[in-house]
């Protein structure tokens, strides 16, 4: 049982900041097992408004099954209002941008996929279903005739209360 966050860190392009379009963002994830220690090679999508019974029926959790291995079953839920934005301040710091609340289960890679946002520093301009699965992106802001981009995108899990 604990919480684990997940933290990137990324260089911004004229950008001002960069987020999820959470509630309905697809965190790409590798899941480990804690009892058995059992890793699996496929992704897991985990979205906060998406969420399936659990075994009581009582809860709901954003992810929930059983560990292939051992047998458990181990759920994974998204904090609330965890999500957060990388700024261009943040440049050069890992940050928190979501927290997700394990039983049994930790989260040990991240994939991050599409549906990403950015807004451009000098325009204001949104750019949204920005696709990071090769870890950069680049663009062409006509409003402010700049190039924009994200670029050496780094993330990794860390322990919370
Ligand atoms: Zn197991």
């Amino acid at each position: 049982m604990g919480k684990i966050s997940l933290q990137i860190r990324t260089t911004l392009e004229a950008i001002e900041e960069l987020y999820t379009n959470h509630p309905d963002y697809t965190f790409l994830l590798k899941l480990k097992c804690t009892s058995c220690g059992e890793v699996s090679d496929k992704w897991h999508d985990v979205i906060e408004s998406q969420t399936y019974p659990g075994k009581t029926g009582k809860s709901e959790n954003n992810y929930i099954a059983k560990c292939k291995l051992c047998g458990r079953e181990n759920c994974l839920d998204i904090v609330q209002g965890s999500n957060g934005k990388y700024t261009s301040d943040d440049q050069g710091s890992f940050k928190t941008i979501v927290t997700f609340d394990c039983r049994g289960i930790e989260p040990v890679e991240f994939s991050p996929s599409e549906g990403w946002i950015a807004k451009a520093e000098e325009s204001g301009k949104v750019f949204d279903n920005i696709n990071l699965t090769e870890k950069e992106w680049v663009e062409y802001d006509e409003k402010s005739q700049q190039s924009v981009g994200v670029y050496e995108f780094e993330s990794m899990f860390i322990s919370v209360k």
